[in-house]
């Protein structure tokens, strides 16, 4: 048994661990008698991708690119790729992924089970929707070829379907044209929410990527609002940094009371500095994985780890109940450094389960201090749960069922399609197996 842990660190569980390195390999991984689950970079906040005391099967292994068609810019490739790959093969080629979330350091099959959209969402939607095909493995050895308009029902449960419906071994993707690696980017201080509200209406039509860092201890919820969209420049290509890395864990959060109203308040004045040098194209590693140069920055939380909360809301009770939510948090004393504001679109999601809907989705970080965090976070749900909004599920550790069962109406359609043979610490939490 190895005690893994996800990206939030809230306590490391003990699993039984193989590693797949052949398609061919995985029917066999899966009958094997305990439940299993896919594990892929580990990216996923919660319990998502644990399944303590059972089975991870590391899809790391199945990294080879099948296919790529230079003229269509489609890609086949097996599902533990990892988004970076895809990148760095494709550019050079003029394409890239059409969403990518905020880190390319997660895997293909990741990307799909939880759905993951980026800073493009109101204008490309999430990742399934650039998902022509792919082929899922089941425990009893059945293999399903499914795509949006083939096996239909199949895709639309296993695109957000968290890992349960199966394991993906290989995938067929859309990738979009791009001239280069380059984008046309501004950022711009607001000074309040009808501030950012009428900037991400503004920007929606001309800026295919918009989101915003929103300082949450603040009275009036300032922020600075970043946009971009793929540019036509030729530029050298930047000097590649060297990662750093969080070298250890130190003994309690970076992140708290003290530390915290001087980090937002000193990345706030920081950036509105920044504003004159605010058109400025960015290479879009700097732009979309801002994080990845910190390798490990999930360490700066201490050793009791910290929890991601993302809701989106829907429009019109939207912009009352981020100001409640925020309220809530300055009363709580708790707070965030990472706190991200973006306006979802209104092309849907392909999947059962996945998280986007039309509206406006708040993620927060906070350190884990045990019962006044989860307290905070029932007030939370309260609002979300008001204002008929849903929690993101790859992110999420403490969801309740009901909050669950109300926001995910297709649930039940969703279990006919689950893998007795899998199974997740999420999937016992909020589905009771
Ligand atoms: C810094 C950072 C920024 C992020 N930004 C965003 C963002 O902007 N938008 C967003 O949507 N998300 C974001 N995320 C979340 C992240 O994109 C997702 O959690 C992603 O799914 C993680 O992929 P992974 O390969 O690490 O999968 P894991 O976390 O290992 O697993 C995720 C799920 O996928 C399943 N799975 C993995 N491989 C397979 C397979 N081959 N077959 C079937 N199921 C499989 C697992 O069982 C699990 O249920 C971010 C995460 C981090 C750490």
């Amino acid at each position: 048994m190895v005690n893994i842990d996800s990206w939030g660190r809230l306590g490391a569980r003990p699993h039984h661990v193989s590693t797949l390195y052949q398609r061919a390999d995985i029917a066999t991984a899966l009958q094997a008698g305990v439940p299993a689950l896919a594990y892929g970079m580990g990216r996923s906040y919660g319990d998502a991708c644990l399944n303590p005391g059972g089975r991870l099967l590391h899809t790391r292994g199945l990294d080879r690119f099948i296919s790529f068609d230079r003229r269509s810019g489609v890609l086949c490739c097996e599902a533990g790729v990892l988004l970076r790959d895809i990148q760095q093969l494709s550019l050079p080629c003029g394409w890239m992924l059409a969403v990518s979330p905020g880190t390319e350091l997660v895997t293909v099959g990741g990307a799909i089970a939880n759905d993951v959209h980026g800073k493009n969402q109101h204008s490309q939607a999430s990742f399934g929707n650039h998902v022509r095909q792919l082929r899922l493995i089941r425990s009893d050895g059945t293999i399903i070829d499914c795509g949006p308009r083939h096996n239909a029902g199949w895709f639309a449960a296993t695109v957000g379907g968290i890992g349960l419906t199966g394991i993906i071994s290989e995938v067929e993707l859309q990738l979009r044209r791009v001239v280069g690696p380059w984008l046309d980017c501004e950022s711009l201080a607001y000074a309040n929410l009808d501030e950012f509200f009428a900037l991400s209406a503004s920007s929606a039509l001309t800026w295919e990527y918009t989101v915003a860092w929103i300082d949450c201890r603040s009275r009036c919820g300032r922020g600075i609002f970043l946009r971009g969209r793929h540019s036509q420049a030729h530029l050298p290509l930047p000097v590649a940094r060297k990662a750093v890395a969080m070298p250890m864990v130190p003994p309690f959060s970076l992140i708290n009371r003290v530390t915290l109203p001087w980090l937002n308040r000193g990345y706030y004045y920081l950036q509105r500095q920044r504003q004159r040098e605010r058109s400025k194209p960015q290479h879009y590693q700097q732009f979309f994985y801002p994080l990845d140069h910190v390798l490990n920055w999930n360490r700066m939380y201490g050793p009791r780890g910290f929890y991601q909360y993302q809701c989106v809301l829907p429009s019109v009770p939207g912009p009352f109940a981020v100001a409640a939510m925020l309220a809530a948090i300055k009363r709580s004393g708790e707070g965030s450094f990472l706190a991200v504001l973006k306006t979802f679109g209104v092309r849907a999601s392909l999947g059962m389960l996945s998280f986007p809907t039309a509206g406006v989705s708040l993620a927060l970080d906070f350190p884990n201090r045990g019962v006044s965090t989860t307290d905070l976070f029932e007030q939370l749900n309260a609002i979300v749960a008001q204002a008929g909004g849903r929690l993101y599920l790859a992110k999420d550790a403490c969801m309740p069922r009901t909050l669950f069962r109300a926001a995910y109406p297709r649930l039940n359609e969703f279990s006919t399609y689950r893998d007795p043979g899998l199974s997740s610490a999420m999937s016992r939490r909020l589905m009771g197996y």
